[in-house]
Order: structure tokens, then sequence, then C-alpha cells
């Protein structure tokens, strides 16, 4: 596209704006009981609904370039449209693993075909997409994975496990990291392919959260058989799929994606529900250690905001390495346990005898169970850590007795 043919980002704003108001529902109408774990399913549909709805208007894939489905505008055009969605119900939960994620790496590393199929497909509101990466023998040593996939003629045959799939249950596709060579050292021998998540062989179990929550899978591989165009990148050359995968997921549980369908969390509108409504509701508002904590939360996330534009633009002019990633990724955990505290605080003992109203300050003592998500999903904060004093800053690389050790010499579950 010429720079003279690109809308301004302006007046893209006021379109946006005006197309907004007329077509999306309002977020105060939208209907909290999908936020309940017991209807899961409900919200995935209502996902797919919403976000059928930006395609029809022509506000899907704003970042996305034109062949596969997006609008090939700019990160400023999405910022500036994600700021005009602010007061609506977007479809949020399409963000986080399927268009930020995983239809970002395709972008980055598949075939033309897979481009034009899968990111289409998620656009449209058509297809979900989920990441197996995490295995149950731990997810932290990604390279380390022994869901295998061989070669039989002109197919793959995959058997293994994977676990902590989010929303596993409600996708059509998975971008699956297996082992394909035993016989070179661990990052060398991996492919990843693009699994169809209902397809012959594959089996998905629910696992019940504490706060009953079944968003979380894990998956059994046993003889299923994948295409050889299955594959994403090279034979073998997996772990640099999946290290643009990491990338995109650091930016993503960051802030700073330009590929989103608008900003928010999606699952629960306790986090979006204001502290000052929140202290409010418990009478607490003239309480001078609650506007205390109103400034301190209002305070992380100016720094976050700074945070996240600061390293974006560093990454997007190649001032700063890739890996930097990793920094808006754990401040962004760090926000969300902070703010989870002082949710807690702010509710006091309402968060435990309150109704269990969305939103309000009972939800808050639910929402505080899920404290520590945020620093495991997306990586944990500690291998964020490792990578910012690694590959950051340069300091030494931490022991590691696999390294260049063929895989199929390195002791497995053992001391
Ligand atoms: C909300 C949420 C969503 C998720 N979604 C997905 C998903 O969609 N798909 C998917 O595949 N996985 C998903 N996961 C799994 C997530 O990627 C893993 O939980 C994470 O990578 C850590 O792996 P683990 O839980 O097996 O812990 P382990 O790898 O067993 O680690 C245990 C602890 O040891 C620490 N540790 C391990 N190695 C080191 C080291 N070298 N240096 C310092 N500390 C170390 C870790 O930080 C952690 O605290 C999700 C998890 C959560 C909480």
């Amino acid at each position: 596209m010429s720079t003279e043919s690109v809308e301004s980002v302006e007046d893209f704003r006021s379109r946006a704006r005006t197309w907004l108001a007329a077509n999306m529902p309002r977020l105060e109408d939208r209907d909290t009981s999908l936020d309940d774990p017991e209807n899961d399913d409900a919200s995935w549909a209502r996902t797919r609904e919403l976000q059928k709805l930006l395609w029809s208007g022509g506000f899907a894939g704003i970042a996305f370039p034109r062949e596969y489905g997006g609008l090939g505008l700019t990160r400023e055009h999405q910022r500036a449209f994600s700021a005009e969605s602010a007061p609506y119900e977007m479809p949020l939960r399409i963000n986080v693993p399927t268009l930020a994620i995983c239809a970002a790496t395709i972008l980055d590393m598949g075939s033309e075909q897979q481009k034009r199929d899968r990111i289409g497909a998620a656009l449209r509101g058509d297809e979900l997409m989920v990441q197996f990466l995490s295995e149950p023998r731990g997810g932290s040593d990604l390279a380390g994975v022994t869901t295998k996939a061989e070669r039989d003629g002109d197919v793959w045959i995959l058997n293994g496990a994977k676990i902590w799939s989010s929303g596993a249950y409600a996708a059509d596709y998975g971008l699956c990291l297996v082992r394909t060579d035993w016989s070179v050292p661990k990052h060398a021998g991996l492919t990843m392919f693009l699994v169809p998540v209902h397809e012959k062989g594959v089996t998905i179990r629910r696992i019940r959260q504490v706060n009953g929550s079944t968003e979380f899978c894990e998956e059994f591989f046993d003889d299923v058989m994948l295409p050889a165009d299955a594959v994403v990148g090279e034979v073998n050359g997996g772990w640099a799929v999946a290290s643009r995968q990491l990338y995109w997921e650091r930016t993503a549980m960051g802030g700073g994606s330009p590929y989103v369908s608008g900003v928010g969390r999606g699952v629960s509108s306790v986090a979006d529900q204001p502290l000052w409504a929140l202290a409010d509701e418990v009478g607490r508002l003239d309480d001078p250690k609650v506007r205390e904590l109103i400034g301190e939360s209002r305070a992380i996330h100016l720094v976050q905001e700074h945070l996240v534009r600061r390293v974006t633009a560093g990454l997007a002019g190649g001032h700063l390495p890739g890996p930097s990633a990793s920094m808006t990724r754990l401040f962004h955990a760090e926000t969300d346990w902070r703010d989870s505290d002082i949710r807690l605080e702010i509710a006091g003992s309402a968060a435990v005898t309150g109704p269990l109203e969305e939103p309000g300050p009972g939800k808050v003592g639910e929402f505080f169970l899920n404290r520590q998500a945020g620093s495991l999903g997306g990586g944990s904060t500690e291998m964020a850590r490792n990578v910012i004093s690694e590959r950051v800053l340069g300091m030494p690389r931490e022991y590691a007795a696999d390294r260049d050790v063929p895989f199929n010499q390195v002791k497995q579950g053992k001391a």
C-alpha cells in the first residue's frame, strides 16, 4: 500500500468511534454470567460472535497484512482503535493466544498457505488457536520436550502429552512443539506442527482449578496422523519457531502486541472495576489508607504504560534486543500481583463474606485465588529474569548439564 493511500490515525479513530457506537454492545450491558467458569462454552461462542461482528464491520486484524485478511495498518491505528473500543464488549478472549501469539507466529514463520488459511480463519471468527508447549515433565525447560513425531512416508505420527493449554477444548488448531530428532542436542531436534485439536487420536481432558475454572486442559496424542504441510517452518528448525512464539507471548503478556481486537482482560470484569468504585461499595472511599492504595495502583499502571511504549519502540527501532520483551512481561506480572493485593486490601473481609456478584468485593476474594497465574502463564517470572540477565544485560549463562549433549544421551528423570 502506498504511503498516500494510508488512512491517517485520526481519520481512522473517528471512523472507528462512529462504527463502534453503532455496532458493538456497551460493556455495561454485557451478560456477566459469561464470566462464570460454568458458562465457559457460551463465553467462547460469544467471543466468536463478537469477532465475526468486527470482521463484518471491517475492523478485524488492523495490523495484520491485507493479503491474510487484515487491514495492513500500523500499531498506532490499532492503539487508537483499542482506546476507542474500551467502553464496548469486545472479543478479548481471542487475543491470547489466538491472534497475539499463534497468528503472529504463523505470520512470521508459517508457509503462505498456513498464513492465508489460519490467520484468515481467526480474523473471521471461524477458528481459535491454542499453544501446545508445556508438558507434564515441566514447562520452563521448553527445549527439553519429549512429545515426538516420527516420519512415516508422507505423514508424521505424533505421540506424547501436553498440559496447561488454555482453552484447548474450545480451539481448532494448536501450535505443538515436538521432538523429531533425538540424536542431536535438544534445541536442534525440534519441529513445530499445526495440529487440528479435534483430530483422531487427540484426547483432551479439562483440569478443574481452585477457583472453579476448567480453562486449563491436558492433551494426549496417540498415533495422530499429520500431513507434511502441518510443519511450521523447517523440520528440526522448531526452536526458531518456538523462539518467535515466545517473543510474541512475552510481548502479549507485557501488553505490547499490535495483533489484538481491543484491550482489557476479557475473562473477568473484577480487574476492570475501578478501585474507587470498589472502595465506594465497601464504604471506604474516605479512608486515607485506601486513597493511598488507589494512588499507588494508578502510579504503577502509568509506569507500565510508559515501559510498554518504550520497550515496544526500542524493539521496533532495533535499539533493544528481542529478549527485552521479557521486561514488559515481568513488569506485567508484578503489576497484576500488586493489583490483586490492593483489591484484597480495599475489599477487606467483604472479599471473603461478600456475595459472588460480578464485579464486587465478594468476587475480589475469588479473583485473588488466581493471583499467581500471571507469574507462570507466558513463561515464569523467574525464567523472564534469567532471559533479562543473560540475553539483555549480557550476564553469564546459568549452568546446564544437557548443553551440547545429544538428547538421547541426556539423563531423563534421574538424579
Ligand atoms: C494462566 C496460565 C496459562 C498457561 N497457558 C499455557 C498454554 O496455553 N500452553 C502451554 O503450553 N502452557 C501454558 N501454561 C503453562 C506455563 O507455560 C508453565 O506453567 C510455565 O512455563 C512453567 O512451567 P511449569 O509450570 O511446568 O513449572 P516448572 O518448569 O516445573 O518450574 C517450576 C518452578 O521452578 C522455576 N524454574 C524452573 N527452571 C528454572 C530456572 N532455570 N531458573 C530459575 N527458576 C526456574 C520456575 O520459574 C517455577 O517457579 C500456562 C500457565 C498458566 C499459569
